[in-house]
C-alpha cells in the first residue's frame, strides 16, 4: 500500500497555500444528474474543505462527451443550498458555472466531476460526461479531477468520498509549474480499497456488438455496444490498477497534437520538415 496522511483529520486552514482567511472554492458537476447518490456522497465529504457549489445536470447525461448545447435553450432550476441544475451536459454545466455570475462567488479554486455510478477507465475517457465536465474546468486552468466507482447505484460510495476528499486537499495544496492546468481521472474499484496507485489510461476494449430489432410498428431500430473484453496491454494501465484493488489516478493531457507524427503529417502535407 502506498502511504496517504490522513490530510482531511488536519486543521483545514492549514492545508492550503491560498490565504488562510478563504475558504476554497468547490464546483461540483457530474453526468449521473444532480441528486445521484454519488455526487451527493462527494459533496458531504468535502464540505469540509470549503465552499461546495454543485452545478450539475438534471438529467442523467452519461456518455455525451464533451457535448456543448448550442441549438436550443438551457433550463436552470435552483434546488436551495447551493445546488443547481442545468438541463444540458455537464460540459455546459461548467460552462455556466465559470461565465453565468449568479452560480459561484467567483472563479472556483477546483471542480470536482463525480463521483460516478460505474468506471471511466480505458478509452472511456473519450466518452465520458463525468471527465468532460473535468476537462471543461481544466481548459481553463482550474485544477480538475473526474472521479468515478465501478459498480452502480448500489455501491457505498464513503469510502471513495473520503479518498476524494483527500486528493482534492492534497492538489489544492499543491503548486503548478507556471500554473499549468491539472487534469486527473480518478477510478476507484468496488468496495473497499488498498490505497491509490498512478497509471496510464489503458485499452478497454468492448464487446462491439450491434443487435438490430424491431420496435412494435415494426420499423428496425439498433442498440451498439457491449461488455468490456479486454483491458489491453498498456502497462501500468488504470484498469489493472483497480482490478488489484487500488484506487486508479491518471494525469490526463490537454494538447492533442501528437508530437511523434509531426514527421508524418509534414510528409502527408507534401511540405519539407524545417
Ligand atoms: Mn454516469
Amino acid at each position: 500500500m502506498q502511504s496517504r496522511a490522513p490530510l482531511i483529520s488536519a486543521p483545514t486552514q492549514f492545508l492550503y497555500k491560498t490565504s488562510a482567511m478563504v475558504r476554497p472554492l468547490i464546483l461540483i458537476t457530474n453526468d449521473d444528474g444532480a441528486h445521484a447518490k454519488g455526487l451527493r456522497a462527494l459533496r458531504a465529504a468535502v464540505s469540509a474543505l470549503g465552499q461546495v457549489v454543485v452545478v450539475a445536470p438534471t438529467f442523467e447525461q452519461s456518455g455525451m462527451s464533451h457535448t456543448i448545447t448550442i441549438d436550443r435553450p438551457l433550463r436552470h432550476i435552483d434546488h436551495g443550498d447551493d445546488i443547481h441544475s442545468i438541463d444540458g451536459t455537464p460540459a455546459d454545466c461548467v460552462y455556466l458555472a465559470l461565465f453565468e455570475k449568479r452560480f459561484l462567488p467567483r472563479r472556483p479554486d477546483i471542480v470536482l466531476s463525480g463521483i460516478n455510478h460505474g468506471a471511466n477507465l480505458g478509452t472511456s475517457v473519450f466518452y465520458s460526461g463525468t471527465v468532460a465536465g473535468a476537462r471543461e474546468a481544466a481548459m481553463r486552468g482550474i485544477p480538475a479531477i473526474a472521479l468515478s466507482m465501478l459498480g452502480g447505484e448500489d455501491v457505498d460510495f464513503g469510502p471513495s468520498a473520503a479518498c476524494a476528499t483527500e486528493l482534492c486537499a492534497r492538489l489544492l495544496s499543491t503548486s503548478r509549474p507556471n500554473g499549468q492546468a491539472v487534469l486527473l481521472n480518478v477510478n476507484f474499484p468496488k468496495g473497499s480499497f488498498k490505497g491509490v496507485r498512478v497509471s496510464r489510461v489503458g485499452r478497454q476494449i468492448y464487446e462491439e456488438n450491434v443487435i438490430p430489432r424491431r420496435d412494435p410498428g415494426g420499423r428496425e431500430y439498433f442498440w451498439i455496444g457491449g461488455r468490456v473484453t479486454d483491458n489491453g496491454q498498456v502497462e501500468n494501465a488504470d484498469a489493472h490498477a483497480v482490478a488489484d484493488g487500488y484506487a486508479s489516478l491518471t494525469p490526463l493531457e490537454l494538447e492533442p497534437t501528437k508530437n511523434e507524427h509531426w514527421a508524418l503529417a509534414t510528409a502527408i502535407a507534401g511540405v519539407s520538415n524545417d
